[in-house]
């Protein structure tokens, strides 16, 4: 569900026509809607109503300290994996103890700050990272709170790139180190153990792989508490998939009662980790048709967004559905949807049938909340998107489009010039 819906001719994003926000705010344009992130942020809430839980958004899926409001107004915390998102997350008003820390590469400086923040928990991969943040913590005069992330090795179904529970992923620690594990940390005395943590992937659209996953996880945590670790929290990572084509994920819903039935254990505070879920489907991605160029037996639309702006169909191999904004009726025709870019790589859609468009037409890139804006960069110097954020009829700016200014930004010759 979702607010980007065509009136007439038109598509809107809740009562705001998409053709007049790219008008006002030029393209590419990320446009995000209120409404869709509150109802999605809320169904996944009620979703674990009855059981204690705690949801915290994974601000890489888009760290917009905008939309991180909006979430932390409706209650979400934040999962986060750098000191960088510790500092929106905090900027944006999400409390301390509703943060987690995920992620195998945390530095010695993103572990102090994240204690000063009094986060809620420490999402721990590996035995050299845990005495790493018992040193800093020692330092500190404080003990760090912790869970291990473990590795279920459960299979996703996803793409490659967004499968992490498998043996071979460089994330979370063995499940059979998983006790070893636990009595090195106990034995730490600037570490708290309080939860078992795990994430089994991405876009994930099947409950099997969470059931998997938190029955084990469930398993381990009463081993654990029968050797005297008082485990307060079982973090169950995100993972949740949306519909970008013709996927038929579970909903919240399902995906809640399967998480729950699955723990096996009690008197424990659910932790979830939802990116794609909450966003993905929140935002669109506005881009200009520049030439529609015939190539032999090919036609490439070319758009003035590439894969700066959205890098998924090229990292991935994504689909994402692409729409006119205004759509006139015309007869279908079968293009490949390309950006600017000097990358063969840089594509939308590839032999995709959709509507003839011609030069200034306007497309919508839908399902783009999440990795989208997140992931963008200056490649080929092209400053970063603006992003608009819509509540009703009412479109705000959210993010200023980059300025070439900002592209040479803290350059300069070096002295010896
Ligand atoms: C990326 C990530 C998430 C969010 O994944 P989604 O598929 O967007 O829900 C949650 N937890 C961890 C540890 C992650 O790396």
């Amino acid at each position: 569900m979702h607010s980007f819906l065509r009136r007439g001719k038109d598509l809107f994003c809740e009562g705001a026509p998409l053709g007049e926000i790219a008008a006002r705010f030029g393209t590419p344009l990320y446009v995000y809607s209120e409404a869709t992130l509150a109802r999605h942020t809320r169904v996944f809430d009620e979703a674990f109503a009855g059981t204690e839980h705690l949801v915290c958004f994974a601000v890489k899926a888009n760290p917009s300290l905008a939309l991180l409001d909006l979430l932390a107004r409706h209650g979400a915390g934040a999962d986060i994996v750098s000191g960088g998102e510790l500092a929106r997350a905090l900027a944006a008003g999400v409390p301390g103890e509703r943060i987690v820390y995920s992620g195998v590469g945390k530095t010695v400086a993103e572990m102090e700050r994240a204690l000063d923040a009094g986060i809620l928990m420490f999402n721990i991969e590996s035995f050299e990272e845990l005495e790493a943040l018992d040193a800093v913590a020692g330092r500190m005069g404080c003990k760090a709170p912790i869970s291990l992330r473990v590795n279920p090795d459960v299979d996703p179904g996803t793409h490659a790139y967004v499968a992490t529970g498998l043996k071979t992923s460089k994330f979370g620690i063995p499940f059979a180190s998983a006790i070893a594990g636990y009595e090195r940390a106990g034995a730490l005395r600037h570490i708290e153990v309080v939860g078992v943590d795990c994430h089994v992937g991405s876009q994930i659209t099947e409950v099997a792989p969470f059931v998997d996953a938190v029955s084990k996880i469930g398993e381990l945590v009463a081993c654990l508490r029968g050797r005297g670790f008082g485990i307060r929290y079982l973090d169950v990572g995100g993972g949740l998939g949306i519909t970008y084509d013709d996927e038929r994920p579970p909903s919240p819903a399902e995906y809640g009662r399967a998480v729950r039935d699955a723990m096996g254990v009690t008197g424990l505070t659910l932790v979830l980790e939802p990116g794609r879920n909450l966003i993905g489907n929140a935002g669109v991605l506005l881009t200009r048709v520049l030439y529609v160029k015939e190539s032999g037996d090919k036609r490439f639309v070319i758009v003035d967004a590439g894969m700066n702006d959205l890098l998924r169909p090229s990292l991935y191999d994504a689909y994402h559905a692409v729409v006119p904004v205004r759509d006139e009726g015309r007869a279908p025709f079968v293009a490949d949807v390309v950006g600017p870019i000097c990358e063969s790589g840089d594509f939308f859609a590839k032999d995709r049938e959709l509507p003839e468009v011609g030069q200034g037409d306007l497309l919508a890139v839908m399902s783009a909340g999440a990795y989208g804006f997140s992931m963008a960069s200056t490649y080929n110097s092209r400053p970063l998107a603006a992003e608009v954020l819509v509540r009703g009829e009412r479109a705000a700016l959210i993010r200023e489009r980059g300025t070439y200014a900002d592209l040479t930004r803290g350059e300069r010759l070096p002295e010896f010039s």
